[in-house]
């Protein structure tokens, strides 16, 4: 069972649907939505004018029900760790809590003509990527994988949204389950 916890979404909460449909079948967990049992403010830090992610992510973790084996929160605000000047998103590698941003994943932010479709792409590469994380997958040096890393938001775009046939390997093999990761 994967909870997704939308944070701040607002108008942008109509994406979680659509995403939870694509992580529920590339992981075969049954999802649930819920709203966060925490206030999320908790997290913001008033000198950077952005959220903690690692706040937010301790939060998700203590306020799931065990029945959940991960938890996911979707977030629309701007996320930080204190050494880097923002994150896409973050999670507990070989954990249960993962969490993403919307923020640095739309066009407009770049000046750029507004893309749903592609701001949706990209949400779902990202929490396929953090969730990967909390099957202890790690980074992956292939450029042809999800689980690469990408620093800028064009980097999201060249990976794909799938595995690379090692990663789903390890995937499975974490798993004990051959359906996981095959494509929709
Ligand atoms: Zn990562
Ligand atoms: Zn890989």
């Amino acid at each position: 069972m994967l909870h997704v916890v939308p944070i701040f979404c607002g108008d942008r909460s109509d994406v979680l649907g659509p995403l939870a449909q694509r992580i529920a079948a590339t992981f075969e967990l049954d999802v649930e939505h819920r709203a966060p049992a925490f206030d999320p403010e908790v997290a913001f830090d008033a000198s950077r004018g952005q959220y903690d992610s690692r706040v937010l992510l301790q939060h998700l973790r203590d306020t799931t029900p065990r029945e959940a084996t991960r938890v996911l929160g979707v977030a629309s605000v701007d996320l930080f760790i204190p050494v880097l000047t923002y994150v896409f998103g973050e999670a507990e590698l070989d954990g249960r809590s993962a969490l993403i941003s919307s923020f640095r994943l739309d066009n407009e932010l770049y000046g750029l003509e507004p893309d749903p479709q592609l701001m949706f792409e990209r949400l779902v590469k990202e929490a396929m990527h953090e969730l990967g994380h909390t099957f202890a997958l790690l980074h992956c040096r292939r450029s042809d994988c999800v689980m690469s890393s990408s620093t800028y938001v064009e980097g999201i775009d060249l990976k794909p949204d799938r595995f690379c046939d090692r990663c789903l390997r390890a995937l499975r093999r974490k798993l004990g389950n051959s359906k996981i990761g095959r494509r929709r």
